[in-house]
């Protein structure tokens, strides 16, 4: 396949961090692979808690070991009921020994990741870094022609579709999105803190949604506030002093004397839903294909095996002669995300509604709930292993 003019394998269209993992992913299993994505910093200081297997991912794309020293292990969780109701529930603590693991995962700050993940697709012969945005995204029977914003034009057999809430490829391939605005807002940023960590991360759940302190590197953690939007308006606007302050007072000074790090960013959440994962020579992954709140670190790490699953599908077309664009591939895709990324989304859509509500009867479900999961170790256990990762899941080979 050197002929120039002959149509890629796979183009991937977005340079986000499941962009970057989807193109190295697609290019270690030789297939020939465009990534379209313009080199920019990252644009904000939202880090993920890499949950499951995506550290094993990012240890098959040979990805992990470039970025390991910047991330920190996440070895406990506290869920701390923050709603001053009258019904409460206790609180609960997840710890990794109990499941026997060292760690439920790793947190990093997103742009260290994408440097990693930057690095690795820059070594790839199989991957074409186009430094540019794809303008129109043609599907056809045979191929997918894309024209970039710069003038180029090349196709390829298969679209993965990387490109975010506001996905052209989603939309070029016609397929429909459901979205539910949430009335909610979440204001991130990272603090300097005169108490160690020791590894936990705490979930103060509040009327308004829930606020996480994650363990960063050293004595820092990376705060997620969700709380009304005029709310987080108001904490956005703060002083450094003020912010600080109110932050040091919602985590109940559990690590200290807080001191916020420049930069915060505010995201409007919502959850969106395309009606197909998959269609017409394109493949949804990242955020493209589920936008969900940030409650449970999911996102990121759905995003993670939405690429591990589109690169294990293409590797097995092609070994057996198949087209990796046609509709058996794609509906193979589908099917294997749609369970996954449905039961995340409805799980976290339940997790926050029930905090959210003010039916005396749902909070006691909610609170008798986690008594249950507080107390009861092997249901306990249960939850941890599933919010790691789903337990039908099949392991994909990468790499
Ligand atoms: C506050 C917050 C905290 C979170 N915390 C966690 C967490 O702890 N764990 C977790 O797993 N997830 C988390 N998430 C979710 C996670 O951040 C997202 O799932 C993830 O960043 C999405 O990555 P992506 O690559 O799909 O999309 P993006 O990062 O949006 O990347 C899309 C890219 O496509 C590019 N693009 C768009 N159009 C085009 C075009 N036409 N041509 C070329 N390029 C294009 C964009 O410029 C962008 O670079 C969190 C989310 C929020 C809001």
């Amino acid at each position: 396949m050197n002929d120039a003019s002959a149509p890629y394998d796979v183009a991937v269209v977005g340079g986000g961090p499941a962009g970057l993992s989807a193109a190295i992913a697609l290019a270690q299993t030789g297939a020939r692979t465009a990534l379209i994505a313009r080199r920019a910093p990252y644009a904000d200081n939202r880090t993920t808690a890499l949950l499951g297997g995506s550290v094993d991912f990012l240890q098959a794309l040979d990805v992990w070991p470039r970025c390991r020293d910047n991330a920190a292990a996440l070895q406990a969780m506290r869920l701390v009921d923050d709603t001053g109701r009258l019904i409460r529930a206790p609180e609960v603590r997840f710890s990794a020994g109990e499941i026997g693991l060292e760690e439920f995962g790793y947190n990093i700050e997103n742009r260290l990741l994408i440097a990693a993940l930057e690095q690795r697709a820059a070594e790839l012969p199989a991957l074409t870094r186009f430094d540019d945005e794809a303008d129109t995204v043609s599907p056809a029977d045979a191929d997918v022609t894309i024209h970039t914003a710069l003038g180029k034009s090349l196709r390829a057999r298969l679209v993965a579709g990387a490109d975010g809430r506001q996905s052209l490829c989603r939309e070029a391939a016609g397929i429909a999105v459901k979205r539910r605005p949430l009335h909610q807002a979440a204001l991130t940023f990272n603090v300097g803190h005169s108490r160690p960590h020791r590894n936990i991360s705490t979930e103060f759940h509040t009327p308004q949604g829930p606020c996480v302190f994650v363990p960063l590197p050293g004595d820092r953690s990376s705060v997620v506030w969700v709380s009304a939007p005029k709310e987080a308006e108001r904490l956005i606007a703060l002083s450094d002093d003020e912010l600080s302050e109110a932050a040091e007072t919602q985590s109940h000074s559990i690590l200290g004397r807080l001191r916020v790090e420049p930069g915060r960013h505010l995201f409007p959440l919502a959850i969106e839903q395309p009606a197909h994962f998959a269609r017409h020579r394109t493949a949804l992954v990242g955020e493209a294909a589920h936008v969900i709140p940030p409650i449970g670190a999911q996102g990121l790490n759905l995003g993670l095996r939405d690429a591990a699953d589109i690169a294990d599908l293409v590797r097995e077309a092609m070994v057996s002669g198949e087209d990796p664009g046609a509709p058996q591939v794609l509906n193979r895709y589908d099917s294997s995300r749609r369970a996954d990324v449905l039961s995340r989304t409805f799980a976290i859509d339940i997790a926050n509604r029930s905090l959210l509500s003010d039916f005396l009867p749902m909070q006691s479900l909610r609170a008798a709930g986690l008594h249950l999961i507080g107390s009861f170790g092997p249901l306990r256990r249960i939850a941890m292993r599933e919010g790691l990762a789903p337990s039908w899941r099949s392991t994909r080979r990468v790499g």
